[in-house]
């Protein structure tokens, strides 16, 4: 071979491999994974740049794995816009940069996701944003809290781990009247259970790690909203880098085909098991928004279509000890502090999630050493009780 040869064969592995239109379009999306898009010419790059051109310059700015996924998200929420980021806490952290400013106020249920409250009331504190706990079950507390710097209120669909529902159509009447933003985290719901935006919310957050994703993974996460609340978004979603990956977003829209069957036979296992496990003499409680003695099943029923999640939590007589004996004896569920996979898997509050909290704080949360977290998969419904019935054989 020639130096001209090998020079040649040098650029040929050099040169960028570029699809050509194809006559039949793959039923599969392909993944894009290309950091950067050939431009035509410069009044073509200024016109993708400007958002006057439908494309791809740069993927930071956006993708077409991730467009696809969000777009997917947006109709599934009802929503006018919506965007994937590279996490759930991304999603969540978008949210907050793009809304507030020093100075502004945010009210935060009192039940929320730990890393949620340590973003608004450690690292956004620290900033100059106020955050404040309330209670959202009780709307007249909500309406006493919410100041003239009140910017918006972030509550959970269904929250952690207690299950408890938040009335979003109440919520969002109370905090619009004041000029202020209700900020919905639906993970625990998914849009197949409820569709906060439809109910008056302005935003909508979820981890598309846990059941959308649904494989246990991916870590990404979405916000929803509308055109009146997402003026910032795009530059701040860009600025702030916090960008999904285009594989990551090839699984989630994968996973997000069986959405629907995962939901409803996930849904029908924590039913059977909430009702298998509430009659069970070794559990003290257990919540669920499914069983009639919830205290939110009425707003349950009228606000999720029929489908109660596929979180379940239950309180187990005898503390530490008796949680540690189902955690060693129900063998065919994992521990694993998330939620959302296709198997039943457990967590354990008190020594993950809310381990920071002292005993008293978990104690008025209804949070125990024996508060067992399930999140419940789809396996057949008799294998998920009788996983659970194992569990509760070694409490003894
Ligand atoms: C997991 C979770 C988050 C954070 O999502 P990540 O994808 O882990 O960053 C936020 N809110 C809730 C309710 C969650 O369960």
């Amino acid at each position: 071979m020639s130096k001209e040869q090998r020079k040649r064969l040098e650029e040929i592995c050099v040169q960028p491999a570029m699809l050509p239109p194809l006559p039949a379009a793959p039923l599969v999306p392909p993944i894009c994974p290309s950091a950067v898009y050939a431009c035509a010419d410069p009044q073509q790059a200024a016109a993708l740049l400007a958002g006057e051109l439908p494309g791809y310059v740069y993927s930071r700015d956006g993708h077409p794995n991730a467009d696809l996924l969000a777009d997917k998200c947006r109709r599934l929420h009802a929503a006018q816009r919506a965007a994937v980021h590279a996490s759930g806490m991304a999603a969540l952290a978008a949210v907050a940069v793009a809304q507030l400013q020093q100075g502004d106020e945010v009210l935060l249920s009192q039940q929320l996701y730990g890393r949620t409250v340590q973003l608004f009331a450690g690292e956004l504190a620290r900033l100059g944003i106020a955050a404040r706990l309330v209670d959202t079950a009780d709307p007249p507390q909500v309406q006493a809290a919410l100041g003239p710097r009140t910017r918006m209120l972030l509550v959970e669909t269904i929250a952690n781990p207690r299950l408890r529902v938040a009335d979003i159509a109440v919520l969002a009447d109370l905090v619009h009247a004041r000029g202020a933003r209700l900020v919905v985290d639906n993970t625990f719901a998914s849009p197949l259970v409820c569709r906060p935006m439809e109910l008056g919310a302005d935003l909508v957050v979820e981890s598309l790690t846990k059941i959308i994703s649904g494989h246990s993974d991916v870590m990404l996460g979405l916000t929803c909203g509308s055109d009146a609340t997402w003026t910032r978004m795009p530059v701040v979603q860009s600025a702030f880098g916090a960008v999904p990956s285009p594989f990551d977003c090839w699984l989630a829209l994968r996973g997000l085909g069986t959405l629907g069957l995962r939901i409803q036979r996930a849904c029908a296992n924590a039913q059977a098991a909430a009702e298998m496990l509430a009659r069970h003499a070794r559990v003290e409680g257990v919540d669920y928004p499914g069983l009639p003695e919830h205290p939110d099943h009425a707003l349950a029923r009228r606000q999720f279509a029929g489908q109660f999640g596929f979180m379940v939590t239950m309180h187990l007589a005898g503390g530490g000890a008796a949680a540690e004996r189902f955690i060693a004896g129900a063998r065919r569920i994992l521990f694993c502090p998330s939620l959302g996979d296709l198997s039943t898997t457990l967590s354990h509050p008190a020594s993950t999630s809310h381990r920071l909290l002292s005993a008293e704080e978990r104690a008025a949360l209804g949070i125990s050493e024996g508060t067992i977290r399930l999140s419940i998969g789809i396996e057949p419904t008799e294998a998920v009780l009788e996983a659970l019935a194992e569990g509760l054989e070694a409490v003894g």
